[in-house]
């Protein structure tokens, strides 16, 4: 692993991620405990613990254009076995809105609009709209007929509702995405 001797951009990366999500990549030790632990670590680019290293020295670009920051499940496995006390799924999650709010480009650009299709579904009617999930996030993977066959067996079984279902309090949902933005940005 290359390093990269720029004090600033290694001070500035750490700060922000400190900032964002108060994990503290400094304290990792290189045990390499979070990495043995880790269920998807072998089908990750970079491992747990080498991206806590690429935190610590500034190594920015490549973990966030990296497919580990979208592979992490957030089990917590690695948070419950460090020794230093790093929340490393936390750290992982304040990467990927880093790494969206920087536009970076991914490896696990599938799973990205995954996400988005998601949260955009939550933030528009208050909680999940399968429906409409669904076709959003085939669109955006241009794969329009993508499991077809599934939803239409969904659809049968009554598990899929044409029309959604409604929410009380939508109003309450959509401001807890303007606060998670307005945070984002206080944070920058
Ligand atoms: S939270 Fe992510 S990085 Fe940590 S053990 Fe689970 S999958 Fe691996
Ligand atoms: S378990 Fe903690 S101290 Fe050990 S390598 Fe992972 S982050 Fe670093």
């Amino acid at each position: 692993m290359a390093l990269i001797l720029n004090k600033d951009k290694i001070r500035n990366f750490r700060d922000r991620i400190k900032q964002l999500g108060g994990e503290d990549v400094s304290r990792c030790y290189q045990c390499g405990k979070c990495t043995a632990g880790c269920p998807v670590a072998v089908y990750m680019d970079i491992k747990p613990n080498q991206v806590m290293r690429l935190a610590q020295i500034g190594g920015d670009e490549r973990v966030l254009s990296s497919s580990t920051i979208w592979l992490c499940l957030s089990c917590q496995v690695c948070s419950t076995r460090c020794p230093a006390g790093i929340d490393i799924a936390g750290a992982m999650d304040t990467l990927r809105k880093i790494s969206v709010e920087d536009k970076h480009s991914s490896p696990e650009n599938s799973i990205v609009k995954f996400h988005k299709a998601f949260l955009n579904s939550v933030k528009r009617s208050g909680r999940l709209q399968e429906l409409e999930f669904s076709v959003m996030y085939n669109l955006a993977l241009l794969k329009p007929l993508k499991n077809m066959d599934l939803a239409i067996k969904l659809f049968q079984k009554g598990k899929i509702k044409p029309f959604g279902v409604s929410t009380k309090d939508k109003g309450n949902i959509r401001n807890i995405f303007r606060n998670s933005r307005r945070f984002i940005k206080e944070k920058k």
